[in-house]
């Protein structure tokens, strides 16, 4: 089957179910049943369906490249976070203190404010301008709502942050850090725009301009933690149906990889009870059933 009758038949055929994230009261206002895919081949070719030009919040998505952005600078950040699955909710306090403030991964909250402390001030603008660059759209910009009502709402990560400075785990102040983690948060993305910028994951670490962000090591390793780490607590069910390195986001999206052949990102704001798209995962699961595109 062709690309595009694949990804329109798909998004024809499930069905967006779950609840839209509230504890950010800007996103409870979203529908939950818009539904996006979008699939870029490594050419950048992009084959959409649905709602795959519509832009959402892509909230913890952006850890993904946040973490492949501190990796493009060396590997020292590894010595302030780990890469163990966490098997604990997104904002989880608990192992914090048994693990001395150095987070399980990169992608739970902690690990998160982690990375952001790492790249400093001005983390979100080069994030905006990796991410304009990578979708080839000079519009993909913050909400400043959402980055409003995050901000507003902080109280968890603020208490995770703080925390890990008690440790000694947090170079800048706790409020330069949250105010660069919630805008990075905040972005706005289709998932057209997601699946181009993706594509260096795909290309082992090339970007669109030919140029290497990573090398083909550092793209393997934010590909293994995404793995392992990039879908909440529910790595393990993802690896099973979906079998594809993926990092997921409260706002409904997810992206996902497959090596050497093409990025997805797909957006349905229904969650599950762990954080993950209902209707997005089960839109990778058939997508990885019928063309046979997983790692394993
Ligand atoms: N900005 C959200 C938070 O910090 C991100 C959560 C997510 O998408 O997992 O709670």
């Amino acid at each position: 089957m062709e690309l595009q009758q694949l990804v329109s038949s798909i998004a024809a055929d499930v069905t967006p179910d779950g609840a839209v994230a509230d504890y950010i009261p800007a996103l409870a206002r979203i529908d939950p049943h818009a539904f996006g895919l979008a699939v870029a081949t490594l050419d950048g070719e992009v084959f959409g369906a649905g709602d795959f030009e519509t832009p959402f919040s892509i909230q913890s998505i952006s850890k993904a490249f946040m973490l492949a952005l501190a990796l493009s600078q060396g590997d020292d950040v590894w010595s302030r976070v780990g890469r163990e699955p966490s098997g604990s909710p997104f904002n989880s306090l608990v192992q914090l203190e048994t693990e001395q403030g150095i987070p399980r991964n990169p992608f739970i909250n902690a690990g998160a404010l982690v990375v952001t402390d790492h790249l400093g001030y001005g983390a979100a603008d080069k994030l905006l301008k990796f991410l304009r660059r990578e979708s080839g759209n000079p519009d993909v910009d913050v909400d400043p709502e959402v980055a409003k009502s995050e901000l507003d709402h902080s109280d968890r990560n603020r208490a995770l942050a703080h925390f890990m400075a008690s440790y000694g785990n947090m170079r800048n102040n706790v409020d330069v850090v949250l105010h660069e983690y919630v805008r990075q948060c905040s972005i706005e993305m289709s998932c057209a725009d997601l699946a181009r910028a993706t594509l260096f994951l795909a290309r082992h670490g090339v970007r669109n301009d030919g140029t290497r962000l990573l090398a083909v090591s550092g793209a393997k390793r934010v590909n293994a933690v995404m793995l392992t780490c990039g879908t909440y607590d529910a790595a393990g069910q993802f690896a099973y149906r979906v079998g594809l390195p993926g990092k997921s986001g409260v706002g409904g999206g997810i992206i996902a990889v497959v090596p050497g052949k093409c990025a997805i990102a797909v957006w349905s704001p229904g969650l599950d009870a762990r954080g993950n798209s209902v209707a997005g995962l089960d839109a990778l699961d058939r997508f990885t059933t019928l063309t046979g595109w997983s790692v394993f």
